[in-house]
């Protein structure tokens, strides 16, 4: 058998040094290198904690200048090898990494790369498919009268379980796949746009509801118009539709899957719209994160937040994918790592992050404290899971 971890000799065949870890499920499973000899060692029930480490934190740890860095990626590893905590990347990180131009050089393939031995392989479900289940749960709820308060699953944002032990082998699945000139362009546009609608911000006389609200129907706008440019384009013959349509549009597709099929089109989608205006809608955790977190957003620019535009710039150059990374990704974590001016945005009193989804928020300004939380896993890991760690890991 493959033995990875030899443990010493045989107890079948007595042959020296031969005898060791095979793989981990629920047990080790022990074999020998020179005869069919088993035995497993079985190990306890674990349940993980979930860490979302931000991009400023890979690239801050990579490149090692500031020591506090590394010191808390090493607590980070330690902790994940001990089985105690997952430090999942997620196709944000991937997109992010992919379009950062290197530095010092360091290139984004080294990045990516440290990026997934921090993680060690665990991953987030990616970001469209999480935003997909999200509103499709909301739909389902929605059709059936249920309350409209979301009802989180693991398995919504994260791939594979947090009650297992790690394996020896994990694999890396597949390259990177999306076009990463055309997403840098989109983002700069972005940018820019966000950057002159700040006028329109700091004049605005709308309320903070207002501003939620009007978040939320453009999401919505979003779905239903992708989706109605898919289906014109396939009433035009374009049969690639299908295949480069953006995400979102496939998600009132999914939808529409729901409905009768003798039902006419004008008046499914007129269901749709229904739920796009419902309390469903708009508690779907992502949708409800985002718009809270740009109408906060404009509520700092109406006070002066941003005045220096130049600035403002170059702070709101990561902007969208942060605020992305969070609404999608936070809910379903214990604790998330971001930089300063994140941190201090969900912890306002309008998004209240910590509060409302049960994360602990930690910061470059609570570095001290995000150490402290690491070091309580550990503390808190009882004998038998010591043991086991032990047994599987030594
Ligand atoms: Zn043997």
């Amino acid at each position: 058998m493959l033995v990875t971890r030899v443990v010493g000799d045989c107890p079948g065949c007595g042959a020296k040094d031969s005898f060791g870890n095979v793989s981990v499920h629920e047990y080790v499973l022990r074999g020998c290198k020179h005869c069919q000899y088993q035995s497993v060692v079985w190990l306890p029930e674990i349940r993980k904690k979930v860490i979302y480490l931000d991009q400023f934190f890979f690239s801050g740890a990579l490149r090692g200048k500031d020591p506090r860095f590394k010191v808390a990626a090493e607590r980070v590893k330690r902790m994940c090898r001990l089985q105690l905590l997952v430090a999942p990347y997620s196709s944000v990180h991937e997109d992010e990494t992919h379009q950062w131009r290197g530095h010092e050089g360091m290139t984004n393939d080294q990045l990516m790369e440290f990026v997934k031995a921090t993680s060690r392989g665990a991953e987030f479900e990616k970001d469209y498919n999480v935003e997909r289940t999200q509103v499709l749960k909301a739909w389902e709820a929605f059709l059936k009268g249920q309350p409209p308060e979301y009802i989180f699953e693991d398995r919504d944002a994260i791939q594979g379980t947090l009650e297992e032990w790690d394996d020896y082998f994990r694999i890396d699945v597949g390259g990177y796949m999306r076009d990463i000139e055309l997403k840098r362009q989109l983002k700069e546009e972005a940018v820019d746009e966000l950057v002159k609608v700040l006028d329109q911000w700091q004049a605005s006389i709308q309320t903070f509801d207002e501003a939620v609200a009007l978040e939320i129907h453009d999401a919505a706008r979003q779905y239903v118009d992708t989706y109605l440019t898919m289906l014109k384009r396939h009433a035009e013959g374009d049969f690639s539709a299908t295949i480069n349509s953006p995400m979102v549009a496939k998600v009132i597709e999914h939808m529409m899957q729901w409905l009768p099929e003798d039902q006419p089109l004008p008046e499914r989608l007129q269901r749709c719209g229904e739920f796009f205006q419902s309390p469903h809608f708009a508690e779907v955790p992502n949708q409800w994160l985002s718009s809270h977190m740009f109408a906060t957003m404009r509520e700092m620019v109406k006070r002066g937040t941003f005045s220096n535009r130049d600035e403002a710039r170059k702070r709101l150059n990561g902007v969208f994918e942060d605020i992305k990374h969070i609404s999608l990704y936070a809910p379903y974590c214990d604790a998330i790592v971001i930089d300063k001016f994140m941190a201090d945005l969900v912890r306002r009193p309008t998004v209240n992050l910590q509060k409302r989804y049960g994360v602990k928020v930690f910061s470059l300004s609570s570095w001290d404290a995000l150490l402290d939380w690491l070091d309580s896993l550990e503390a808190g890991m009882s004998k038998e899971h010591k043991a086991g760690v032990a047994a599987a890991y030594h």
